[in-house]
């Protein structure tokens, strides 16, 4: 829902007006005919001037496993995935993209393979949870679909302020980046919300995670961790580490002891990621990964293993525009 167009819309009428179609639309109504405490001509004037969503489900994919993943469209065209992961403590986590595609072109990443459209809007981001809020309640978002979040920072704020509204509290709200540097300095400096940090960090050392992660190039990995540390200085919170396990590339015991290496216990926690596969890679078994989380644990490394959601409907990274 485009809250500036919808302003423009009800530019006659008093200001509470804008409140009450966002209150409405935050707690999951389908349509502006529900908004019974607007005039009946109000919501007519809406209908026709403001799409309801910026977004149009084009495909949908629902998991054994409770997972549904969307495919949209923006109203130009472009795709955009979501997903709303159920876990079975109870936990409804949306993961939200920030871009269509992604300009980044990391190795073992599906949404790195497609075509780069454009940067989301703020309301486009909004959009994907509103449509799951509309299925049931929502508690916890991820920015880990489509896109860099750190290259879109100004709507990928402005989103993850709005999701109180819509019952995610920023404590509950994860942004994942891959260390782009102007993003993620400003996000450091002035983001005062207490919205959490992830990086996908992938290998412990520069040459391997140039090779898997082109970006490391130009934000190699001592510039990176130095703003995560101040992030934890500036916070007071830790940062999440991502870790996608590769099958004989970055998932050697030699590999973990060069992360308990890298990372300090009082900064960082790791969180070791299934691969799901998407081509050109195979995802470690499970022995692997828990030979590399024992090297961890013996440093004393927070570390756990990602439950994994979805993986019979493709549902990692730009799996689904991929294909479609
Ligand atoms: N660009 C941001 C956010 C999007 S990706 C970032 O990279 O952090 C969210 C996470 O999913 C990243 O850690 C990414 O490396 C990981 N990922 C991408 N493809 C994956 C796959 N096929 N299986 C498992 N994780 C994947």
């Amino acid at each position: 829902m485009d809250l500036e167009l919808v302003s423009e819309v009800l530019a006659d009428e008093p200001s509470y007006r804008r409140t009450q179609v966002w209150e409405w639309a935050a707690r999951g109504a389908g349509s502006y005919a529900e908004m019974t405490n607007l005039p009946a001509r109000t919501r007519a004037q809406l209908e026709e001037h403001a799409p309801f969503s910026t977004l149009t489900p084009e495909h949908e994919a629902r998991s054994v496993d409770g997972t549904v993943k969307v495919l949209f469209r923006t109203l130009d065209g472009h795709p955009v995935e979501a997903v709303l992961m159920r876990y079975r403590d109870g936990r409804r986590s949306v993961c939200l993209s920030s871009q269509s595609g992604c300009p980044l072109t990391c190795t073992f990443c599906a949404t790195g393979a497609m075509r780069f459209r454009r940067n989301l809007t703020a309301w486009e981001i909004v959009d994907q949870a509103l449509h799951f809020r509309r299925l049931e309640s929502v508690d916890h978002a991820v920015f880990m679909g489509m896109g860099e979040p750190m290259l879109n920072l100004e709507a990928v704020l402005a989103a993850a302020r709005s999701l109180p509204d819509l019952g995610v509290t920023h404590r509950r709200t994860t942004i994942s980046t891959v260390g782009w540097l102007p993003g993620l300095t400003r996000f450091v400096d002035e983001v005062v919300e207490p919205i959490r940090l992830a990086l996908s960090l992938h290998a412990p050392v520069d040459a391997l995670r140039s090779e898997l992660m082109p970006v490391n190039d130009r934000y190699p990995l001592d510039d990176v961790l130095a703003e995560c540390r101040r992030y934890v200085a500036l916070r007071r919170r830790k940062v999440f580490v991502e870790y996608v396990m590769l099958a004989g590339v970055n998932d050697l015991p030699e590999h973990a002891a060069e992360l308990a290496e890298l990372l300090d216990r009082r900064s960082f926690k790791v969180n070791l990621i299934p691969y799901n596969p998407t081509g050109a890679f195979d995802g470690s078994g499970r022995e692997s990964i828990a030979a590399f989380k024992a090297v961890l644990d013996e440093a004393r490394l927070p570390a756990t293993v990602r439950l994994t959601r979805g993986r019979d409907i493709a549902a990692a990274c730009g799996q689904l525009a991929a294909t479609a």
